[in-house]
């Protein structure tokens, strides 16, 4: 019996922590029997359908305010991945409580990101439950219900309106080691609170000047529990809702209420939120015996959040980055945005593959940025067509090609395979002539101990044509080296009986002058040189890596006239390479490296 290679082993998930809570659910018909009891024409009775069927329901949260990044791909392929496996849904929501920061832009660059990585909201391909819904939601669409929660609390001593200062609010609500005290306005009727909360709706009230809290417990050891706030007054138009409401739901309010009006089975988060489960199953648990919704409700499941290394995924700081110029935008191929990620190449198989080795668990710990580079490498090595390119090009002459061949404009056709493993793939054509272009650093006057390239008096192979012998070079005025020179042994391509007759110790990569095409190639490196450059509160500017992208004028053989952008290769020698989507045409061919063809670090 073989055991299974590495590709296979990883295309079996592996068991975490989440699967094994989905399957006792499954197994426990936890979510079989659903209903709402909202009444009709609420939310609750639209937001996700029929849910009397026995499935799991996950859903991406994203806030528009920002492009998504490498982060947020494990949180989409988690949840997305997990209504998949279990023949569930995954509701895509956007969270866009918050009237101030919501942008279009980003709006259609998430759902832009989230197809990029082969996942949809559609049902036909998610879930299969009925074939025409769609599963995009938006949280600002349940501010009737939001707020009628925020009323049914009120009537039921849960919540009260504070009208202290946000400075007041803030020093009474203690510390980690210190107990918070009560608000003054804490002990109102439920009649005052009411009219009080409709003062505010009413935009009787100016931003910050009272706000709907909990009424939960000022010492808690959980801060989250002393009397979180539920809705703030905010004077500010709405996308979705333009002036209907001048005030708007907290996340730690919305959030839960959101999850149940979707039927979400499992709300899945990343760690920090931990010590809000209490809240969230309170606020649930509340509002169910209130019959403003009913069991079984979601519940929240932490993990923990997806570290690379070299790479920093605060929102702001990305942002910064962007602002200061200091890349070329939210799709510089440096960023680790999907959009920056997909421009410089990288696959969403690639990507998938890296958030499904990462894991899932609860355990944090880095994930070191070479593993996407491996993913990169296991998806393309199969996939990528080869090519010949030249990256830091000077010229070689064979001196000896007209004499040879009777002409110096004689061309010698040469081929190679599109692919070493897939002749399905056809063959790639080019011709050697008199002059090609070879590396730079493939020619040395004077050899390092173990160099096997071209220096005077070795032999190499010109691959896929014949074997050469260098003689020397030429230099120019500054005594730089100008061209390096040759004669080509006789009798010795590549695929004739002569080819093995002579032997040497090297191969070079080239392209011929007469028939290379000219091409922009973008070598992109770590952003950072330190692998944390945030960590601990670190000034990230303060690692930038000045080398992160050089652009050099290189050289691709002619099989390359076809590329078409995001059509990606592999550079014999040099690495992956993308057509450039955005800036490659066929008339200035530009190429990006996504990564060597092994990790030099
Ligand atoms: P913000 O501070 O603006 O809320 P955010 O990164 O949490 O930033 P959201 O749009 O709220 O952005 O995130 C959407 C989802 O992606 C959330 O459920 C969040 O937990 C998840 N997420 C964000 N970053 C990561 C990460 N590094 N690993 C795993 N999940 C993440
Ligand atoms: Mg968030």
């Amino acid at each position: 019996m073989t055991s299974p290679t590495a590709h296979e082993a990883d295309a079996r998930p592996s068991s975490n922590f989440l699967r094994q809570i989905v399957e006792r659910d499954l197994a426990d018909g936890t979510y079989a029997q659903r209903h709402f009891a909202g009444t009709p024409g609420d939310a609750a009775h639209h937001a996700a359908g029929p849910l009397d069927v026995a499935k799991i329901r996950t859903r991406f949260p994203p806030e528009p305010n920002g492009y998504l990044h490498i982060g947020h791909a494990k949180s989409i392929t988690l949840n997305f991945g997990l209504a998949a496996e279990y023949g569930g849904v995954c509701h895509l929501r956007f969270d866009d409580t918050n009237p101030e920061k919501e942008e279009q832009e980003y709006v259609e660059a998430i759902l832009d990101a989230v197809r990029w990585l082969g996942f949809d909201w559609q049902s036909q391909v998610n879930g299969g439950d009925g074939g025409t819904t769609s599963h995009l939601y938006h949280a600002s669409h349940y501010f009737d219900f939001m707020y009628r929660a925020a009323e049914a609390l009120i009537e039921a001593g849960h919540a009260y309106v504070d009208e202290q200062t946000p400075e007041q609010m803030r020093a009474h609500r203690g510390d980690f080691s210190h107990a918070g005290t009560d608000s003054p306005f804490r002990s109102r009727t439920c009649a005052e609170n009411l009219a009080r909360f409709r003062a505010m709706r009413g935009g009787e009230l100016p931003d910050g000047a009272a706000v709907l809290r909990a009424k939960l417990d000022m010492a808690s050891p959980n801060i989250n529990l002393r009397d979180p706030a539920l809705y703030r007054i905010k004077h500010a138009e709405h996308h979705n809702t333009g002036n209907t409401w001048c005030i708007y739901p907290m996340y730690a309010f919305a959030h839960p209420i959101e999850d149940a009006l979707e039927g979400i089975t499992h709300s899945i988060c990343t760690l920090e939120f931990e010590d809000q489960r209490p809240w969230y199953d309170w606020l649930l648990d509340t509002l169910c015996t209130l019959g403003l919704l009913a069991q079984p409700r979601p519940h929240q499941y932490e993990f923990a959040r997806l570290n690379v290394t070299y790479v920093i995924t605060s929102k702001r700081k990305l942002r910064q980055l962007v602002d200061e110029r200091i890349v070329d935008g939210w799709d510089d191929p440096r960023m680790p945005t999907l959009v920056g990620l997909r421009r410089r190449g990288y696959t969403p198989e690639a990507v998938r593959l890296l958030c499904e080795r990462a894991g899932t668990s609860k355990a944090g710990g880095w994930t070191d940025y070479a593993s996407l580079d491996i993913a990169l490498r296991d998806d393309l090595e199969g996939k990528a067509p080869r090519a010949m390119a030249v990256i830091n090009p000077v010229k070689l002459k064979l001196t000896n090609w007209a004499e040879l061949f009777g002409s110096a404009d004689f061309t010698e056709p040469c081929h190679a395979p599109a692919h070493p493993q897939r002749p399905e793939l056809g063959a790639r054509a080019f011709s050697l002539g008199k002059q090609a272009w070879i590396e730079r650093d493939d020619f040395a006057e004077v050899p390092a101990k173990g160099f096997f390239r071209l220096f005077p008096g070795n032999r190499v192979r010109l691959k896929y044509g014949m074997v050469i012998e260098c003689t020397g070079c030429e230099k120019d005025a500054d005594g730089n080296i100008s061209a390096v020179l040759a004669t080509v042994v006789p009798d010795t391509k590549s695929g004739t009986p002569g080819a093995d007759a002579v032997k040497v110790k090297g191969t070079i990569t080239w392209v011929g002058v007469h028939d290379a095409l000219p091409a922009e190639l973008r070598l992109f490196d770590r952003l950072f040189t330190e692998a944390q450059p945030d960590a601990g509160g670190k000034d990230f500017l303060a690692s930038l890596n000045p080398n992160s992208k050089k652009v050099t004028a290189g050289f691709v053989e002619p099989s390359l006239a076809n590329a078409q952008p995001d059509d990606k290769f592999q550079f014999e020698r040099h690495g992956y390479f993308v057509a450039d989507r955005i800036d490659h045409t066929a008339g200035k061919p530009v190429f990006n490296r996504i990564a060597g063809l092994k990790d030099s670090k």
